[in-house]
């Protein structure tokens, strides 16, 4: 029987409650596939810094690092948003980030035909898309040196952050996005700003040295301002897109809202060993937390893609978007998603329709 160390980070708002859903869908499953999961739950963001006064303790990186994989709720609140940015959430989770080495960020936006009209953009438009962002996560001008707020000779104060990439990181970045073309339709955009950044230049001629190594895949190259556009105007047009930091951080919720609702959207971030981190791409959701309003499916879909990409059990997951898949036919819907003549349910209710649906 095969068996997994599972770091599990609750984190804040809603993130306790759709992680609780998750480890019960995950044990039922493994129960269907001889799996057993080995959980541990540490501390991040906001719950940490009440905890131990810092946004990632030492202990919980070290207890990832010790684990076959990371499945992440999310982080962050009001309570937190005014201390001073190294003691604030997020800079747990990019400190987390970077201690993984998780350096590529998949993130797909999949209209399943049943929210087709969750969209707000018409029904022609979206009927279909299938995208797969692969953010670049560690580098670019998120991590960049030098960076700060100076003030002048005059007095006035001046911000400035730095947007750097080295060949080896393009290159990266870049093997990870065709081998996820690969797997998929076959087409790579790539989205930089060449006509205005020397690191964008530097960009797009590695990633058009790569496409040597990766013949199968048709590779194009796309200014972010345009692939802006292009994905409200014609979303269908993309398979998989590769992107930088900032650029990705972008365009991946703006794909995400193609779908209508970013309580649906899982994602994963890899390095080149496991353990990989798992988590919805939606935040914390301090407004609905506690009151068991949580679409909890961007979670259960995150634990799909961690046991397909970290774990390697490909059934599995498949049983798990399966699953997902009959409960919106059922026609559950939590608020996020609800329309006309479908069957309100909380998180708890969409979470035990979805273990009835594994059986
Ligand atoms: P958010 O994603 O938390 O919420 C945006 C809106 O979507 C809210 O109206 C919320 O109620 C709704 N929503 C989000 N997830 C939902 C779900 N599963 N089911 C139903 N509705 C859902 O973004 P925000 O309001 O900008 O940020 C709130 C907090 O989350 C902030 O502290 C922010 O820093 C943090 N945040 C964390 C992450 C992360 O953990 N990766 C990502 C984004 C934001």
């Amino acid at each position: 029987m095969a068996s997994y160390r599972i770091t599990l980070l609750p984190g804040d708002g809603i993130g306790p409650e759709i992680m609780a859903i998750a480890v019960q869908v995950l044990k039922r499953i493994g129960e269907k596939f001889s799996i057993t999961f080995e959980f541990q739950e540490a501390l991040v963001g906001g719950a940490a810094i009440d905890a131990t006064g810092e946004p990632l303790p030492a202990a919980t990186l070290e207890t990832c690092k010790q684990s076959d994989s990371v499945l992440l709720a999310a982080i962050g609140g009001y309570k937190w948003d005014t201390l001073p940015r190294h003691q604030r959430p997020e800079t747990g989770l990019l400190a987390l980030r970077a201690g993984l080495g998780l350096f590529a960020n998949l993130r797909p936006a999949t209209i399943l035909p049943q929210l087709v009209d969750a969209s707000s953009l018409k029904r022609e438009i979206v009927e279909g898309v299938d995208i797969m962002v692969v953010r670049e996560l560690t580098g670019g001008i998120y991590f960049g040196q030098p960076r700060g707020v100076v003030e002048t000779e005059t007095g006035e104060k001046r911000g400035f952050n730095t947007m750097v990439y080295s060949e080896s990181e393009i290159d990266r970045i870049g093997r990870v996005a065709f081998e996820t073309a690969q797997k998929r339709r076959k087409k790579l955009c790539s989205v930089d700003k060449a006509n205005v950044l020397e690191v964008s230049q530097l960009w797009r001629d590695r990633i058009t040295v790569l496409a040597a190594d990766y013949p199968d895949v048709e590779l194009t190259h796309m200014y972010v301002d345009n692939a802006a556009m292009q994905l409200v105007r014609n979303p269908k047009q993309f398979d998989t897109i590769v992107t930088g930091n900032l650029f990705g951080d972008i365009l991946s919720d703006a794909a995400a809202m193609l779908t209508g609702s970013i309580g649906m959207l899982p994602s994963a971030s890899l390095s080149s060993a496991r353990p990989g981190l798992y988590e919805p791409v939606h935040g914390s959701a301090p407004d609905i937390a506690g009151q068991d309003k949580a679409n909890p499916l961007a979670q259960i879909l995150s634990a799909a893609m961690m046991l397909r990409y970290d774990l390697n059990e490909a059934a599995a997951a498949d049983a798990i978007e399966q699953a997902v898949v009959k409960v919106l036919d059922q026609g559950y819907r939590t608020g996020d998603i609800m329309s006309d003549g479908m069957i309100a349910v909380g998180c708890q209710g969409m979470g035990e329709a979805i273990l009835a649906a594994i059986g």
